[in-house]
Parts: C-alpha cells; sequence; structure tokens
C-alpha cells in the first residue's frame, strides 16, 4: 500500500511540477510582450516628512494589468524577470516611464519631489546603466536631482565593489542613493560608510511589530541612531498604525512610507498631493 501510495504521489507531484513549470513558461512568454502590449503600468506611493509632514518624495512600483490574470503585484513577476533576463527590458521601461510621467506632472504645473525607483540585481549588474540613465533625463529634459535609486541591502552586500562602483557614477550624476529593505541584510557600519548612500530604508518586517514588540523597537531605534551618525536620513517602510507613526516620531525617524499615509496609486491620483509650482515672484517680474 506504502508502495502503491508512494508511486501515486509521485505521479501527483510530477504533474503539479508540470503544471508550474507550464503556467512559469506561459507567464514568462506574457511577459516577453508585456512592454510591446503596454500592459505595465507603474503607481506610485508618496513619502512624508516627519518634522513638518510635508511630502517629501514618492516611490515608483511596478505593476502588470495581465489581459486575463488581471493587476499583478511585482513580487509574482519580478523574480521570473530577473531569471529570464526580461528585468533589463522591464527596468528600461520604469526608467523612462518615471522620467515621463515627472515631466507630464511638472507641464501640468507641479512640482512632484524626487522619484524613487527601484533596481534589482541584474539591471545593477548591466553596463548600459548608466547610459540609459543619462538617455531617459535627456529625452524627458529632466535633471539627475529629480530621481532616487533603490537598492536592496542584500544586493549591496552580494557584490560590494560592483555596487560601490556604480553607485558612485550614479551619485556623480546627481541622483540620490537609498538603501532599502535595510536590516535584513547583514551589512555592518564599516561596510555602510563606502557607499554614496544618503538614505537608510528600515525594512516593513521591523516597523510591523512598532510599538509593543520589543525587538523591532530596538532595532528600529538602533538604525535610526546608527544612520544618523552615519549622517544618513532614515525612512520607515510599510507604516500601518497610528501608533506606529507615534513611535517613530518619538524616536527621530525622518520620513516615513505606508497605507497608513498613502497607498502607491495612479499618477492621476497621486496629482492632488503634489505641490503646485511655486510663482516666480520677485525678481522675475516686469518693473511697473
Ligand atoms: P520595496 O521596494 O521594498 O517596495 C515597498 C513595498 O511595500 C511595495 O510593494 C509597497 O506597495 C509595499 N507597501 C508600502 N506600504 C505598505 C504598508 O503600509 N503595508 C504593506 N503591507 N505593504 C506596504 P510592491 O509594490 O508589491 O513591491 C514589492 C517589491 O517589488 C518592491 O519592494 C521592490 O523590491 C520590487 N519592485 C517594485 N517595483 C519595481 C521595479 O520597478 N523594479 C524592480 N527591479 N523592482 C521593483
Ligand atoms: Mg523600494
Ligand atoms: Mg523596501
Ligand atoms: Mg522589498
Amino acid at each position: 500500500l506504502a508502495k502503491a501510495r508512494g508511486k501515486n504521489n509521485f505521479q501527483f507531484f510530477t504533474s503539479e511540477l508540470a503544471e508550474r513549470a507550464a503556467r512559469h513558461f506561459a507567464l514568462e512568454g506574457d511577459l516577453r510582450q508585456a512592454v510591446a502590449r503596454q500592459e505595465l503600468v507603474l503607481h506610485y506611493q508618496p513619502r512624508f516628512r516627519l518634522s513638518d509632514g510635508a511630502m517629501c518624495g514618492m516611490e515608483a512600483l511596478l505593476r502588470w494589468q495581465h489581459p486575463t490574470r488581471g493587476l499583478i503585484p511585482p513580487g509574482e513577476f519580478i523574480d521570473l524577470a530577473e531569471e529570464s533576463g526580461l528585468i533589463v527590458q522591464l527596468g528600461h521601461w520604469v526608467m523612462g516611464e518615471a522620467c515621463h510621467q515627472i515631466r507630464l506632472w511638472r507641464e501640468a504645473g507641479l512640482e512632484p519631489p524626487r522619484c524613487a525607483i527601484n533596481l534589482s540585481a541584474r539591471q545593477f549588474g548591466n553596463e548600459g546603466l548608466i547610459n540609459e540613465v543619462q538617455a531617459a533625463l535627456s529625452e524627458t529634459v529632466l535633471e539627475a536631482q529629480a530621481l532616487e535609486v533603490e537598492i536592496t541591502e542584500s544586493l549591496l552586500m552580494s557584490d560590494p565593489d560592483r555596487a560601490q562602483q556604480v553607485l558612485l557614477r550614479l551619485h556623480t550624476l546627481g541622483m540620490a542613493i537609498a538603501i532599502d529593505d535595510f536590516g535584513t541584510g547583514y551589512s555592518s557600519l564599516a561596510y555602510l560608510k563606502r557607499f554614496p548612500a544618503q538614505t537608510l530604508k528600515i525594512d516593513r518586517s521591523f516597523i510591523q511589530g512598532l510599538p509593543d514588540d520589543r525587538d523591532d523597537a530596538a532595532i528600529t531605534q538602533a538604525v535610526i541612531a546608527m544612520a544618523h551618525s552615519l549622517e544618513m536620513r532614515v525612512v520607515a517602510e510599510g507604516v500601518e498604525t497610528p501608533e506606529q507613526l507615534a513611535f517613530l516620531k518619538a524616536h527621530g525617524c525622518d520620513e516615513v512610507q505606508g497605507y497608513l499615509l498613502g497607498r502607491p496609486m495612479t499618477a492621476e491620483k497621486l496629482a492632488p498631493l503634489l505641490p503646485r509650482e511655486a510663482l516666480a515672484l520677485g525678481t522675475d517680474l516686469p518693473a511697473v
């Protein structure tokens, strides 16, 4: 009996594996066409400064509007895109689209704060990255200061020398650099100092337990102190409750991002939150 069942299990297992592989390939095939079919969308999540409550940044987050499966979050296709190399094409689209959107907002008389873009491993290893960034900026007549790049701590630590080199070049262009998902990658103070990053984003997993979980509270306080001693700004990701917000404010966190303050949303929905372009009063006014 055991043997028979074992055999059945084996068959079940292989057919499930085959099915999963088939789904995987189908999705990869679909993803290959997603850019051309204009199925990709960026949502933007606002980031706020705790000292005065101003919106001080935003993060572009990729979504895939699949024709039959609906809106797919990046967690379900970024790895696939990485494995297949498609991420280079997707990343190129993200960069171009974000720049294009900033240009549209500005033309509508708005002053969007800096927009952060996530980079994954292959994009980061791609020799063409710097040229791509420069091309996207010049096509939309934007200065590099309009953008920030987010690199996860684990990606940084997987090849620190390469990371340092690429980040320095992006920083030299004028882009801001943030270390994403901080706290999950085991880096040391000594290492962090090597990178030209101005911002640390504390991973959501530590924010979740605030304020009651003692470990999360201790880690969050330590990260804030450490970042400040390195003269870096700290952003808390995934802030969902007023209690978390109060804890972060009381402990000197600089900026916050999370569902409590604003979910990722379409460019259209974000527009009313953006500051209007300041009127050029004074020096530019013609004399009367
Ligand atoms: P991330 O860069 O750490 O982005 C933050 C994630 O946390 C986003 O998930 C965001 O929607 C989510 N989030 C924000 N506030 C809250 C909150 O209060 N509660 C909860 N539960 N979640 C919150 P999303 O959009 O699903 O993106 C997941 C990851 O996919 C990102 O993590 C990033 O690593 C990656 N990703 C997204 N867009 C891109 C992209 O354009 N390129 C690359 N390479 N990776 C991307
Ligand atoms: Mg990010
Ligand atoms: Mg993150
Ligand atoms: Mg993440």
